[in-house]
This record gives C-alpha cells, structure tokens and sequence, in this order.
C-alpha cells in the first residue's frame, strides 16, 4: 500500500513538472528552472516575455485609431500613415510595447499605400497567424511580444526574401538612429 502511494506521488509529481516545462518553454527541470520578469526586447533564441493587458488598459493607452488596428485587427486608409514616406535610418518599434520589430533597410516602396518592408528585425519579434477572414487566405503579422496585430504579409516583396510585409503605420513608432 506504501508503495502504491509513493507511485502515486511521484507520478504526480513528474506530470506537474511536464506542465510547468511546457507553459514555460523550459528545457531545464523544475528545480533550476527561474522566473524572469524582464522583457526580452530584441533577443533571438531566448523565450519572449508576453505582456498581456485587458481591453480597458489598451484603450486608455492607445489613441482609438491605434486600438482599432492593434486589438481590432483593423487596417488604416491607404496612404495615410504618418510613417508611409519616412526615410530615415533607425528602427521601426511597435506602438503598443516598443519592441522592435523592422529596420529602415528592409523598407521599400510598394506603392500599396502601406509601409512596406522586406525583412522583420527578426524571426523572433515578429510573429505570424494564418488569416481567413474576409474570405482571403492571408498571413497576419503580430508583435510578438504583446500580439498587437501589424498587417500582413504577402510573397510578393523584393529581394533578397521575396517577401512584402504590408504594415499598418499606425501599428508603429520610429526611433532615428541619426538623433543623438
Ligand atoms: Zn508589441
């Protein structure tokens, strides 16, 4: 009987050990395993932090423009993004949690209407969900970190990737490079 027990409680410890490892992307086991509480911002292969906020704090922070594009999923008019003819060097960031998400290199002229890009910062960043709505089989493009939604992204772009990310400029902040 004592040792049924002891099955028992082992095997319940193990599974509570599987779960913890798969809500947080740990390889380790559960005795070395940390909490971290700072936000990863442009890392490449480390586990990004989410940051999750209700509706009612989006909305008191984001103009409604911005909510409506960012937790709507919304698009902005063509041609009306504040960012649409930027040229400057610098950093596109997300205008919901900052993290950065495209380099001015990789932003060209679509003539969509839409900033454009070829290429995010990174495969870390920005992430993608598969988009039927509309009745269009489209790739939506999210914030990784806060998955505020950014547009779309098509394989129609230029080289080198072939890829267009179509980017709502209201989903996006710019930080220059040349400001010192
Ligand atoms: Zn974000």
């Amino acid at each position: 009987m004592r040792t049924l027990v002891l099955v028992l409680i082992t095997g319940l410890f193990f599974m509570s050990c599987n779960q913890t490892d798969k809500l947080s992307k740990a390889t380790t086991d559960c005795k070395t395993q940390k909490e971290t509480s700072q936000p990863i911002v442009n890392t490449k292969n480390n586990t990004m932090e989410k940051i999750v906020k209700s509706d009612e704090e989006w909305k008191s922070e984001l103009t409604e423009m911005e909510y409506h594009v960012l937790r709507n999923k919304g698009t902005e008019r063509a041609g009306t993004g504040d960012l649409l003819n930027n040229k400057g060097t610098g950093t596109y960031i997300c205008r919901g949690c900052g993290l950065e998400l495209f380099d001015s290199e990789t932003k060209y002229e679509s003539g969509s209407g839409w900033p454009s890009f070829y290429a995010p910062v990174n495969e870390t960043n920005v992430g993608e969900n598969t988009d039927n709505s509309h009745g269009m089989k489209r790739v939506e493009v999210v914030c990784a970190r806060c998955d505020g939604h950014l547009g779309h992204v098509f394989p129609d772009g230029p080289r080198p990737t072939g890829m267009r990310y179509c980017i709502n400029a209201v989903s996006l902040d710019f930080t220059s490079k040349e400001e010192k």
